[in-house]
């Protein structure tokens, strides 16, 4: 009588569990979360459990590794690494059913082929040395695909597992296959998710820089073919006009051709650096020599203070940052302005800001703008072509000297671009 009644009693709180477990398993806890839940739960009903462990197959290490743990010191028994046919996790496996080890012999038989290491790292996990008296070991199984085993062990020498356990430590194997199946699904429709999105992008890329190439490829055609109609004889101010224009736009092509070029390069990590001690003061005021002849409207001013330290860089791939943020300044700055470019010493590193008072970016533009790719969306409609390469290139190159970029801009203020650059270990004096 007494024997129905606990045995009723076991079977109702091991249905309790079970509903338990089945509800952990379809709430949206991460996996190691949800195996650390459905481990706690197991506590509570299996009696004789003194320590639990789901050890799962690690393909590529060809081992058997815990991924959740009760009673057990996880900090070491993480460590632990069974091979496939290694003590009762091998075994279970390979056998492919729940399995009871009702006497400390059979235990110790099953377990005999332990490796030294991982015996080790067992007695240490429950702070003793002792073999467990009884243990029953599940496999973690859904359809064809196996995952790892499921065992508890009793370990002090009280009532030993019965067969009457089996089924609910089997049930809740399975609980686990099913959550490890759900969550290794959900990682590869992530994975499809992500492609499908990179192809998107990819697309929208090529079509955008389809675009931009176009527009410069249709105004030399089109001054071209003026330039070249029979019955129009063109005054020879107008025909340099067009010339000027054409070559105009050639250079415009050139420069998004190189931009793109670069940025693949970039892509594929061949950014190769020839860095050497640069003064920074005087090349800036070289690039900025450079950029003043391309434009009429603008003012552009270079302030470094004196004693300004030398920078270990690649002067050809700087030469590229300072350009494509200068490009930039005066590109969005169409009323014209002021363009300072500013050197700043600090402990380590200096820092070159450029600043311009363009049309300036909005915040939520400012975080993306250092994507490949992003332009703003004017919301004045007019167009000014880019194909939002300059400053994910600019970053590239930066960011390989070990320096940092960042921006800061107002809405019809203007825009300041900063960078960082190393120190070089060679002092002024020395050169
Ligand atoms: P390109 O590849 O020819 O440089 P782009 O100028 O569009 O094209 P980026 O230099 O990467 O590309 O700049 C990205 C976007 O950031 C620009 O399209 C522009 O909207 C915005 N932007 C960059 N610099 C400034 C600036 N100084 N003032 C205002 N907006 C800017
Ligand atoms: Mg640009």
């Amino acid at each position: 009588m007494l024997a129905t009644q606990n045995g009723q009693e076991r079977l109702g709180k091991e249905l309790h569990a079970l509903t338990e477990v089945a509800k952990t398993i379809t709430s949206p806890l991460e996996l190691p979360e949800l195996l650390d839940a459905v481990m706690k739960k197991i506590i509570g009903v299996v009696e004789q459990a003194d320590v639990g462990v789901a050890m799962l197959w690690d393909q590529p290490a060809g081992l058997f590794r815990p991924a959740a743990t009760f009673g057990f010191d996880m900090d070491v028994l993480k460590d632990m690494g069974l091979r496939a046919g290694e003590s009762i996790t091998g075994k279970v496996y390979d056998e492919g059913r729940a399995t009871l080890l009702p006497t400390p012999v059979e235990v110790a038989a099953a377990m005999a082929d332990m490796r030294p290491y991982n015996r080790d790292i067992f007695n240490r996990s429950i702070h003793a040395d002792v073999s467990p008296n009884s243990v029953l070991a599940a496999p973690i199984v859904v359809g064809e695909q196996k995952y790892g085993v499921l065992v508890l062990e009793s370990l002090n020498d009280t009532i030993p597992f019965t067969q009457a356990n089996l089924p609910f430590v089997q049930t809740l194997a399975d609980l686990i296959a099913l959550a490890i199946d759900r969550d290794r699904l959900e990682t590869q429709a992530d994975a499809v998710r992500e492609s499908r999105r990179t192809e998107h992008l990819r697309a929208e890329i090529m079509a955008t820089l389809s675009h931009e190439l176009r527009m410069p490829l249709s105004a030399i055609k089109g001054y071209s073919s003026a330039l070249l109609l029979d019955e129009v004889e063109w005054p020879i101010e107008k025909q340099k006009e067009f010339l000027t224009l054409i070559e105009d736009e050639c250079d415009n092509m050139q420069v998004m051709l190189k931009d793109i070029l670069d940025s693949s390069l970039i892509e594929v990590e061949q950014l190769a650096l020839e860095k050497q001690p640069l003064r920074l003061p005087q090349f800036a005021n070289e690039v900025a020599t450079d950029a003043q002849r391309r434009t009429d409207n603008h003012r552009i001013i270079v302030d470094f203070p004196p004693d300004f330290p030398l920078v270990e860089v690649d002067p050809r791939w700087i030469k590229q940052v300072f350009r494509n943020i200068i490009e930039n300044a005066i590109r969005y700055s169409p009323e014209g302005g002021l363009i300072v470019i500013r050197g700043e010493i600090r402990t380590i590193d200096v820092v070159i800001s450029i600043a311009d008072q363009g049309i300036g970016i909005s915040p939520e533009d400012l975080i993306p703008i250092f994507e490949k790719y992003f332009r703003v969306r004017s919301a004045t409609g007019y167009h000014i072509a880019g194909t939002g390469l300059g400053l994910p290139v600019a970053r590239a190159i930066v960011e390989a000297h070990g320096g940092r970029i960042w921006v800061e801009s107002k809405t019809g203020e203007g825009t300041t671009l900063y960078f960082s650059l190393p120190k070089s270990k060679t002092s002024l004096e020395d050169v």
